[in-house]
């Protein structure tokens, strides 16, 4: 049967861009259909403008650094406006680069909601196309637990567009989202506490990592509240927002912004009309090709809830165009030791296995951790301390991970995840000459075993 397309995306997101963009390339026929936004969550609600705000935010430190430098400032005024509209326009160029990207490599790009009509069809406003191979690329969408009131809260997807920076902000949840928007919202000037439901924070980093971080947040005057959770939330005469915790507790801002993790985005999608099944947490299970329970029907990225991060959707986009496109170059995703950063300020950077996560795979661990005022503070009165911790297999010598929390962290990890894909020992560390005088250097000095 003729087809109108080898291969339907749905989605111009991380993943599916890739994909669509590497399918056409190796000569397929290729369609996008994208609903919202051109380059999906991260460039438009996520990564990109996430990070332009932490900058703004970070200026706040810069400013505070300068007197130790001999610099006289005038008192500093900070106009969010501004910012949003510096960014706003930043995101538009960027829309406008996806799509030539997707023009000029051939790919059909369609404005509209997809729904899939059956294994091989999809409808965009009405109209029907048929495809060989379909791809899921959809993302995921804020989840705000179902609490009263829950409508007066926010979510990342409108931080981005507040008229102003709020007074004051209740941050909940304790994952990378929460934890980000907590810094850009102190740094930036409002009065902000970060409550979550458990213990500590940022479950599943590295145990020294999220104790440290903690100090360090405090030191910043951030109020965290653990062990807190909101019961209801309910709008005050004066516009204010009244949370009631669980316990009892009654807390007044003017912002309630819920990071509470995201659901697969599979509104309205059809996949009634097709053979494609969920996983147990409600996500499209695929098989390790990213092939769903639906032979003609792929996903990849946020959708099918593997590891949500940009990078990973890219390389499973292009390991699809590969597969189906240009087999003999065809290699699958390697999952272990994925860099990653939480842009907090101080921000981290991680690669490879936590210390808990190593005992608990059988690893007689050798633990080296440091921990250091940088060089840029010794002029000023500022107290921050940076951490940086190499967890070592005791008995192969291998690296299995590295983390640390301090300025420029996620630059640092980038290259250190070369290193432990590379099969690192401690002493290939060693001997690695340490550039001078960075802060990276300490990676390749440690040499007293902390545990
Ligand atoms: P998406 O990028 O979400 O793209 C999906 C696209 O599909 C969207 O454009 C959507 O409009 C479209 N779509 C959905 N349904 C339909 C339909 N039926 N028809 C047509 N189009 C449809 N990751 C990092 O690596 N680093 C970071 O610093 C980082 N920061 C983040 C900050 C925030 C606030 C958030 C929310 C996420 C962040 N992420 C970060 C995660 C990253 O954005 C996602 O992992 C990534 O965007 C997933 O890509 P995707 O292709 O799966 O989906
Ligand atoms: P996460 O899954 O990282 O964190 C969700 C947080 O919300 C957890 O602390 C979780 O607690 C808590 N939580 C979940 N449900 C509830 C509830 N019902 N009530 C109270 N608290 C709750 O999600 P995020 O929304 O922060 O981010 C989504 C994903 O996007 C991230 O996992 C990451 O993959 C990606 N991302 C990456 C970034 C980066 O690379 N820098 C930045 C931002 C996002 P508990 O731990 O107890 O379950």
């Amino acid at each position: 049967m003729a087809y109108d397309f080898d291969l339907f995306v749905i989605g111009a997101g991380s993943g599916g861009v890739r994909a669509a963009r590497f399918a056409a390339g190796f000569g397929a026929k290729v369609a996008v259909a994208e609903s919202r936004y051109l380059g999906g969550t991260c460039v438009n609600v996520g990564c990109v403008p996430k990070k332009l705000l932490v900058y703004g935010a970070h200026v706040a430190d810069e400013l505070e650094q300068a007197a130790g430098f001999g610099w006289t400032l005038e008192e500093g005024h900070f106009d969010w406006g501004t910012l949003i509209a510096n960014k706003n326009r930043e995101i538009e160029r960027l829309n406008g680069i996806y799509r030539n990207l997707l023009v000029n490599s051939g790919v059909t790009l369609l404005q509209g909601h997809a729904r899939l009509t059956g294994a091989n069809e999809v409808e965009v406003d009405g109209q029907r196309y048929t495809a060989e191979h379909i791809l899921i690329a959809t993302g995921g969408w804020p989840q705000v637990p179902d609490i009263p009131g829950k409508e007066l809260a926010i979510t990342s997807n409108e931080a981005f567009y507040l008229k102003a920076l709020p007074r004051r902000v209740l941050v909940v949840g304790g994952g990378y989202i929460a934890v980000e928007f907590a810094g850009i919202f102190q740094g930036l000037g409002a009065d902000t506490s970060l409550l979550y439901r458990g213990d500590l924070f940022l479950r599943g980093f590295d145990g020294s990592v999220r104790t440290h971080l903690k100090k360090e947040l405090e030191k910043r005057g951030l109020d965290l509240q653990f062990n807190a959770d909101i019961q209801r939330i309910d709008q005050l005469d004066d516009g204010s927002l009244k949370a009631t915790l669980k316990d009892g507790r009654e807390l007044v801002a003017d912002c309630v912004f819920y990071a509470t993790g995201r659901r697969p985005m599979l509104d309205n999608l059809g996949l009634e009309n097709t053979g494609v099944e969920l996983d147990a947490r409600g996500y499209i299970r695929v098989d390790e090709q990213y092939q769903t329970t639906a032979p003609s029907i792929l996903a990849i990225g946020d959708v099918i809830g593997r590891v949500q991060l940009t990078p990973v959707a890219l390389a499973e986009g292009m390991a699809v165009a590969r597969r189906l496109f240009k087999p003999e170059q065809y290699r699958p995703v390697d999952y272990q030791n994925i860099p990653t950063a939480v842009f907090s300020q101080p921000p981290i950077g991680t690669v490879g296995l936590t210390e808990e996560q190593a005992l608990e795979a059988g690893h007689k661990v050798q633990i080296f951790e440091s921990r250091f005022r940088a060089m840029k503070l010794t002029l000023t009165d500022i107290q921050e301390k940076t951490l940086m911790k190499l967890v070592v297999d005791a008995e192969t010598d291998k690296v299995l991970g590295c983390h640390m929390v301090g300025p420029d962290a996620g630059e640092i990890v980038q290259g250190l995840g070369i290193a432990l894909k590379a099969g690192a020992t401690k002493q290939q560390f060693d001997e690695t000459i340490g550039v001078h005088p960075t802060a990276a250097e300490e990676f390749v000095t440690m040499r007293t075993v902390t545990r």
